[in-house]
């Protein structure tokens, strides 16, 4: 319309055209000033048209849109632009105030016909929207707004990237388009935020979006109401919570997660709160401490006496100040924990994790604490240690050793044949300091035969296996003597793996060995000793195996009935033990007994022999002997006495030949003595098994003498009686005359004081077995005492053809058993008068100034030496039974009562002479 050219118009339609109402017509000269303008400028800009028209345009236009306006007046003038588009400036209204104005027109005839409308309203709503927008993009939450009927007027760029739309593409879109929502709960949703937001001026909620590319994401959405141009727009600011509500998500699986992991954790945990509640354990600790967790009620890790008596108390400090801190390790007994009693869980070592969880200020909320079972750990951990120390104390010893001297270090290079030995060990196998030729042939040479092959095997073993050997073996030592050795070594190789060089240590344990040795050989002489009663075998056992371990030569001499007899010898020759053997009988056959060697062994006597030539070398030895016995070439030797209860037995001997490299050592001379003492035993057990035998041969024989003893007077009484019976029963007048009958009477009395004395003996014997025979002392004359025995014993004396000459007299008073003592008395008188039958026997008493002695001499049949001090034992008797009745008690009994009286009884006698028994009481 306003296209129209104006001069085809009419006047009166011009002037309708300019009435148009909110439209200003202007027609400006060139000169730049109003030459008409319609009426419509009073209403829109306050002015009347006379007020403006001839006035300058420039003078109503704001200063910063003129420029613009004049570029575009003038374009028009000239015809470049013929239509006036697009020039929007402000117009100043007569109140002062400014009104957008946007101008279409063209240029006629020398004139610029203009058409303006009022734009104002539109340029302040694009402004403020422009503005708002500057402001909408600067959030980094997508912005979207829509009008009332949720058509989009505005997206800003986060917006943008959110949906993945353009901006163009999202302008005028429905806001539903966006919703990866059903339609219904979008409806819902839009409902609800509008009932809303009639009331309050913010709704939020949560939205399910879907992109440009059909991915579908929530939003957190705030949506506000916003009058724009008079006109509600909602304004929905959008942040994208996918990430959020994934993370919720994984959230509570990691929370799911943990718990599972709490709970069935293998590990003891617990969880405090800052001040040292128990908030939560799981199932292990309650295990770990046989506690239910509701039992934990009212514990509290501070008050916990028992950490702080542990020294764990501090970490839990440091902890709770937001350190995570491992304890050192504990040890937990949870029977004895505060109210513990008869709790099971086990008692352990434990370490401890606390680990703080923190608020976002940094401060300590809670506290775990994890338990780790270290008991094994801490067990290997002391092991270690343990050995640790028993190493390091071997090692120090070692050194110690090699300090002192004890122990040789050595180096061995294989490839060039060359052993280095320290000073230690050159004095072990005794070489000079620097003496060693330092070859393994010369040590070789050292080697003992015996042992050289299993040394040289664990050298080998060694070197195979790449570790240490050890052996235990002997040497000849440079002088000769064979020592025992510890070694040890370790082989180190090269890159081709040879062995380049061993070094190793040597230590003399030769003392131990030998003590271990002699250990050995007594246990074995012991066995062989007590294997039987037959010493001479046994012995010469001893003396085999004594040589084969220790000496060269060994004899043992019995000295029985002051005649030396040899009952063994051995020698580790086995052709000079004949030698050996009958060497003795030579020497005694010359010199006997009174040689002073044997005189000096009737003595408990060792005798050293240093040195044996010079011993054979000294006079008075039979020439035979010093003959035979230098055949056996001996160096050295020894000799002890043989010694029993009762004095010497014999004597042991050994000697060491001359080639022998060890000398007669101390250790030698100890076994010998060892040896002998062990030896003197066994004789003695021997002797004394001997005596045993005898003893009960002789209680045998007295067995059989008693009841033969019993027989004789039983057997004269029964035929006594018998014939008695008999005479009487035949009435012969003889048996009944009272003569006859006394007579009898007489003879059977006699019988019975003999069984009487027989029992009475016997009873003494019994008493005296168990130390029981009782003596009553009292003072007594003993020459009264004898008149009284020797008056009774007179008949007697009389029938058995003795003489009986008394010779004493006056008083002797004694103290002892008047009753025992008389005893003793009738004994010796009635043996006098039994086996000095015939002949003369001699009473006598005499008073010497301590003691009073009695003595009864027959001229009987004498008693041999040999016997003399036998017969005074139980059951010994000189003669055979035959011979003389008797049960051989007498004599034992009688010295057991001297004894009992400090006295004594013996015997002096000459063969076929008669005997002297002698009695000596004490005064
Ligand atoms: P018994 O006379 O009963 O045999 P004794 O103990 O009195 O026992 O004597 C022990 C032994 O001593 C006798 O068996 C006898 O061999 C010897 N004897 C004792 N007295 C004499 C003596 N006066 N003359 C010779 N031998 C005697």
């Amino acid at each position: 319309m306003l296209h129209r050219r104006p001069h085809e118009l009419t006047v009166d339609e011009l002037r309708e055209i300019l009435r148009l109402p909110n439209h200003l017509i202007a027609i400006i000269r060139p000169d730049g000033t109003f030459y008409k303008v319609n009426e419509e400028t009073n209403p829109i800009l306050g002015w009347e048209p006379d007020e403006v028209i001839g006035q300058q345009v420039r003078d109503y236009v704001h200063p910063e849109d003129w420029e613009e306006t004049y570029t575009h007046m003038t374009s028009v003038f000239l015809g470049m632009k013929p239509i006036v588009e697009d020039l929007r400036n402000r117009i100043r209204r007569k109140d002062g105030t400014w009104r957008w104005i946007s101008w279409t027109g063209r240029a006629t005839g020398g004139y610029i016909y203009a058409h303006g409308s009022d734009v104002t309203d539109k340029v302040e709503y694009e402004e403020a929207l422009t503005v708002q927008s500057l402001v909408l993009e600067s959030i980094s939450e997508g912005v979207v707004i829509c009008n009332q009927k949720a058509v989009i007027v505005f997206a800003n760029t986060a917006a943008e990237k959110l949906y993945g739309y353009e901006m163009e593409e999202m302008l005028g879109m429905k806001l539903f388009a966006l919703s990866g929502m059903s339609r219904d709960l979008s409806k819902i949703k839009v409902r609800d935020a509008l009932e809303t937001l009639n009331s309050e001026k913010l709704w939020m909620g949560e939205f399910e979006n879907i992109r440009k590319d059909g991915t579908i994401f929530s939003t957190a959405c705030r949506v506000t109401t916003l009058d724009l141009h008079g006109e509600r727009h909602f304004v929905c600011v959008q942040r994208d919570i996918s990430a959020k509500k994934r993370f919720t998500r994984e959230r509570e699986e990691l929370e799911t997660r943990f718990r599972t992991f709490f709970e069935q954790s293998a590990l003891p945990m617990i969880i405090f709160d800052a001040q040292g509640n128990p908030l939560d354990v799981n199932h292990a600790w309650e295990l770990l401490y046989d506690i239910n967790r509701s039992e934990l009620e009212g514990y509290n890790l501070l008050q916990d006496e028992a950490y702080i008596e542990m020294g764990i108390r501090p970490y839990i400090d440091r902890a709770l100040a937001g350190e995570v801190v491992m304890t050192p390790p504990f040890y937990l007994d949870p029977a004895k924990l505060e109210g513990g009693k008869g709790k099971k869980g086990r008692a352990r070592w434990l370490e401890a994790w606390f680990s703080p969880i923190k608020n976002s200020d940094g401060t300590t909320r809670e506290l775990a604490m994890i338990l780790k079972d270290v008991t094994d750990q801490i067990s290997t951990q002391e092991t270690l240690r343990e050995m640790e120390t028993k190493f390091r104390i071997a090692s120090e010893s070692l050194s110690l050793a090699v300090r002192v001297g004890q122990v040789g270090v050595w180096e061995w290079f294989p490839a060039d044949n060359r052993v280095i030995w320290d000073e230690t060990s050159e004095k072990i196998y005794g070489f000079e300091k620097g003496t060693f030729p330092q070859t393994v042939e010369a040590y070789t040479a050292l080697l003992h035969p015996a042992d050289a092959e299993y040394c040289w095997k664990a050298v080998e073993e060694s070197f195979r296996t790449r570790n240490s050997y050890h052996i235990v073996h002997r040497i000849f030592r440079k002088d000769g003597a064979v020592r025992w050795l510890q070694g040890s070594g370790m082989p180190f190789f090269n890159e081709a793996n040879e062995v380049v060089r061993v070094v190793g240590t040597t230590m003399d344990i030769s003392d131990r060995k030998e003590i271990e040795e002699d250990q050995k050989f007594f246990a074995e002489i012991s066995e062989i000793l007590s294997s039987s009663f037959d010493y001479v075998t046994n012995t010469q056992r001893v003396l085999d195996l004594s040589v084969r371990t220790y000496f060269d030569g060994a004899i043992v001499d019995e000295i029985d009935k002051s005649e030396s007899r040899r009952i063994a010898a051995a020698n580790l020759e086995p052709e000079l033990r004949e030698i050996m053997m009958n060497l003795n009988k030579d020497y005694y056959r010359s010199v006997g007994m009174a040689h002073p060697f044997l005189q000096s062994l009737k003595e408990p006597k060792e005798i050293i022999i240093q040195n044996a030539d010079e011993l054979l070398s000294s006079p008075g030895l039979p020439e035979e002997y010093v003959r035979k016995s230098l055949q056996l070439r001996m160096k050295s030797g020894y000799i002890a006495t043989l010694q029993g209860k009762n004095g010497p037995m014999g004597t042991f001997g050994f000697h060491l030949r001359k080639e022998n490299p060890n000398g007669l050592s101390e250790r030698l001379i100890r076994l010998g003595r060892e040896i002998g003492t062990r030896i003197s035993l066994a004789l003695e057990n021997s002797l004394l098994y001997h005596h045993s035998l005898e003893a009960i041969r002789a209680r045998d024989e007295f067995l059989s003498i008693a009841s033969h003893e019993l027989k004789t007077p039983l057997q004269s009484l029964t035929l006594q009686n018998e014939m008695k019976r008999r005479q009487i029963s035949r009435g012969e007048k003889a048996a009944l005359e009272p003569a006859g009958i006394i007579r009898a009477l007489d003879m059977d009395k006699r019988q019975l004081n003999r069984i009487n004395r027989l029992i009475d003996d016997m009873l003494d014997i019994a008493r005296i077995r168990n130390a029981r025979l009782s003596v009553h002392k009292e003072s007594f004359d003993l020459i009264s005492l004898l008149t009284d025995v020797a008056d009774r014993l007179q008949p007697q004396f009389e029938s058995a053809g003795c003489e009986l000459h008394r010779d004493y007299s006056g008083e002797l008073i004694l103290m002892g058993d008047s009753y025992r003592i008389e005893q003793v008395l009738v004994n010796i008188l009635v043996n006098a008068m039994k086996y000095g039958a015939g002949k003369p026997v001699f009473l006598r008493v005499k008073k010497l100034s301590h003691q009073a002695v009695v003595e009864v001499e027959d001229r009987g049949p004498g008693i041999l030496d040999e016997d003399k001090e036998r017969i005074f034992h139980r059951f010994e008797r000189a003669i055979s039974s035959r011979e003389v009745s008797g049960l051989g008690l007498g004599l034992y009994i009688s010295r057991e009562i001297m004894e009992l009286h400090q006295g004594k009884i013996h015997v002096t006698s000459e063969r076929e002479k008669g005997s002297t028994f002698i009695l000596e009481f004490p005064l």
